[in-house]
C-alpha cells in the first residue's frame, strides 16, 4: 500500500517519532528527483551517515557504481511510482565505501488527490544472512561433489549382518549388480564373499576397534572372481548391534596381484637364467683353456728342446706365442670374473675396509714401488659386503690410480669415506692424468679401452668394479679433471 501523506495528527507524530528510533531500519524520505529529504537513526547504524550528512543527497549515492551505471535508482522509483511498491535485495554501500546486502522496499507518498509527492525507501542490513546462504550454498555444493565422488568408488553401506542400504556406482561397476537389484540383499551372499578368517571374529574386531581391513575375495554378477582390498568402518553405533551400520570400501586388486604374481615369476626365471649363464661361463672358460693349456704346453716344451742352432728369430717368435697364450688366459680369467661378479651367491658380511686396503697396499707392493706411488686413507668403516669382491674393487681402483699416472709424476692416491643415510660413500683419487667427460660412461663398458697396447690391460677392470658394487646394491662414478687427475666414489651398504 503506498503510504498516504502525513498530516498533522497526533498518529501521525507517533508514527515519526517510531521511524525515527527504529535503530536496524533505514527508513527516509526521497522527494522525485531522488534527493534525500529525512533522515532516522536507523540510517546512521545501517547506513553511518549523520543527519546533516544524509539530507540532501542523491539517493543514488547508496547504490553501487556497477548499479548506478545500470540506471537501478531511477528504476526503482519508477517501478514504486507505476506499480506502488518496488522491493528488491541487493549490495548497497555505506558512507565509508564498505558493501553491505540489503532488503528494500521504495513506495510512493501520495498527496491527499491521489498525487505523487516523493517517496519512502526503508532499508535493512541482511548481509550476515546473505553470507550464510553463501555458505550454505558452498558447502551443498561440496556435499554434493563428495557424494558424487563417493558415488564412483566401490562403497557398500550395509548393517552388521550385511544389509546393504547404500551400493554406489562404483560397485555397480566392479560387481554388474544394479542398485535395485543390491539394496536390501546381503552382501556376503551376493558377493559370495570368502574371508581369510571367520566372519564373527572380523566382526568382533571391527565392534571393538571401529574398523577393519582385509583382503576378500568376492564373485560378481558374471561369476567373475575379484581380488579387493578391504575397509570396513563403522560408522553409527546405537544401543544394540543391530543399529551398527558399516561403510565398506573395496579396491579390486585382481590385476595388482596378478602383476605381482608375473613379477615374482619373471624374478624366478631370471635368477635362473643368470645361474644358468655363470655356469655356462664356467664351462666356456674350462673348455677354451684346456686347449689353450696345452698350446703354451707345446710351446713351452718346444722352446726348451731347440738346440742353439735354432735360429734366434725363430726362437722369438716362440716367446711371442707363449706371451700371446698367457694373454688369453688372464682375458679368459678377467671375463669369467665379469659374469660372476654380480651374482648373489657370494656371501655377504662385515668387512673393515682399513684391512682390505692393507691387503691392497701389500699386494700392488711391487707396482708401487716401481711407480714411487703412495696410498693413503682416513678413517674408514665396517661395510657389509663380499670379501674377496670389496678387496678386488679396491684394488681394480687402486691399480688403476697407479697405472694411468702422468709422465714424471708419482701417483699419489687417496681413499676416503662419508656416511649417507644407511650406505658409505668411499672415494678414490689420485693425481694422474683424468678422463675427459665424454668417456665417463664409456670407461665402464667392458673390453672398452682408451689406451693401446702401450698401456697393458684388457678392459675390463671397471667393468667388473661395476658389477661389483651394482651387485651389492650400490652404485659407481667418477669425477675428473683431465690433466690433474681422478676421483673414483662408490657406495656401499652400512654393516648394519
Ligand atoms: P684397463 O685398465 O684394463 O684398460 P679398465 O676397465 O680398468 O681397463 O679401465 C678402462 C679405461 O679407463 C682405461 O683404459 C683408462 O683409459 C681409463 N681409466 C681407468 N682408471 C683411470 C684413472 N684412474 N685415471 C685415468 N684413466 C683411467
Amino acid at each position: 500500500m503506498p503510504f498516504r501523506g502525513f498530516g498533522d495528527s497526533h498518529e501521525a507524530h507517533l508514527y515519526r517519532t517510531l521511524i525515527k528510533g527504529l535503530p536496524h531500519y533505514a527508513i527516509f524520505r526521497i522527494n522525485q528527483e531522488g534527493i534525500i529529504e529525512s533522515w532516522n537513526a536507523g540510517v546512521a547504524h545501517v547506513l553511518g551517515y549523520s543527519e546533516e550528512d544524509f539530507l540532501g543527497r542523491s539517493f543514488a549515492d547508496l547504490f553501487t557504481a556497477d548499479d548506478r551505471i545500470r540506471g537501478v535508482p531511477e528504476k526503482e522509483l519508477r517501478v514504486a511510482a507505476s506499480e506502488g511498491r518496488s522491493s528488491d535485495e541487493r549490495w548497497h554501500v555505506r558512507k565509508n565505501g564498505d558493501f553491505f546486502y540489503a532488503d528494500g522496499i521504495v513506495a510512493p507518498i501520495l498527496s491527499a488527490t491521489g498525487e505523487i509527492t516523493g517517496f519512502t525507501k526503508l532499508l535493512r542490513d541482511v548481509t550476515n544472512r546473505k553470507l550464510a546462504e553463501q555458505e550454505k550454498d558452498r558447502l551443498a555444493a561440496r556435499l554434493s561433489e563428495m557424494a558424487h565422488a563417493l558415488d564412483l568408488t566401490h562403497t557398500i553401506i550395509r548393517g552388521l549382518d550385511g544389509t546393504i542400504t547404500v551400493w554406489t556406482q562404483g560397485a555397480e561397476f566392479l560387481y554388474g549388480w544394479s542398485r535395485s537389484e543390491a539394496v536390501g540383499g546381503r552382501t556376503h551372499e551376493l558377493l559370495r564373499t570368502e574371508f581369510p578368517e571367520s566372519l564373527q571374529s572380523i566382526n568382533e574386531r571391527l565392534l571393538e576397534e571401529g574398523e577393519w581391513q582385509g583382503e576378500l575375495t568376492h564373485a560378481t554378477k558374471e561369476g567373475k572372481t575379484v581380488k579387493v582390498a578391504s575397509h570396513w568402518a563403522v560408522h553409527a553405533r546405537e544401543q544394540d548391534s543391530d543399529g551398527v551400520s558399516v561403510i565398506e570400501v573395496n579396491n579390486d586388486i585382481t590385476a595388482l596381484q596378478a602383476t605381482q604374481a608375473e613379477l615374482e615369476e619373471t624374478n624366478r626365471k631370471l635368477a635362473r637364467a643368470n645361474a644358468e649363464l655363470v655356469s655356462f661361463a664356467y664351462e666356456v672358460a674350462h673348455d677354451v683353456k684346456a686347449p689353450l693349456r696345452g698350446l703354451s704346453g707345446f710351446a713351452a716344451l718346444l722352446s726348451r728342446t731347440l738346440d742353439s742352432s735354432f735360429a734366434e728369430q725363430h726362437k722369438e717368435l716362440l716367446e711371442k706365442i707363449l706371451q700371446s697364450s698367457s694373454k688369453l688366459e688372464e682375458l679368459i680369467d678377467a671375463l669369467l670374473e665379469y659374469a660372476t661378479a654380480g651374482d648373489k651367491a657370494g656371501y655377504i658380511q662385515p668387512v673393515a675396509l682399513e684391512q682390505t686396503i692393507k691387503q691392497v697396499q701389500s699386494n700392488l707392493s711391487t707396482v708401487m714401488a716401481e711407480a714411487g706411488a703412495s696410498l693413503s686413507w682416513g678413517a674408514l668403516p665396517v661395510v657389509r659386503a663380499h670379501p674377496v669382491r670389496v678387496l678386488r674393487l679396491l684394488q681394480n681402483l687402486i691399480g688403476n690410480a697407479i697405472k694411468y699416472a702422468r709422465t714424471g709424476i708419482s701417483p699419489v692416491v687417496r681413499l676416503s669415506a662419508k656416511r649417507l643415510n644407511d650406505q658409505w660413500q668411499i672415494d678414490v683419487e689420485d693425481n694422474g692424468i683424468g678422463i675427459k667427460p665424454e668417456d665417463r660412461e664409456t670407461i665402464f663398458v667392458p673390453l672398452k679401452r682408451l689406451h693401446g697396447a702401450e698401456i697393458d690391460g684388457a678392459g675390463l677392470g671397471l667393468a667388473i668394479c661395476k658389477r661389483i658394487v651394482e651387485g651389492e646394491g650400490g652404485r659407481i662414478w667418477i669425477s675428473s679433471v683431465p690433466g690433474a687427475g681422478s676421483t673414483f666414489h662408490f657406495t656401499i651398504p652400512d654393516q648394519y
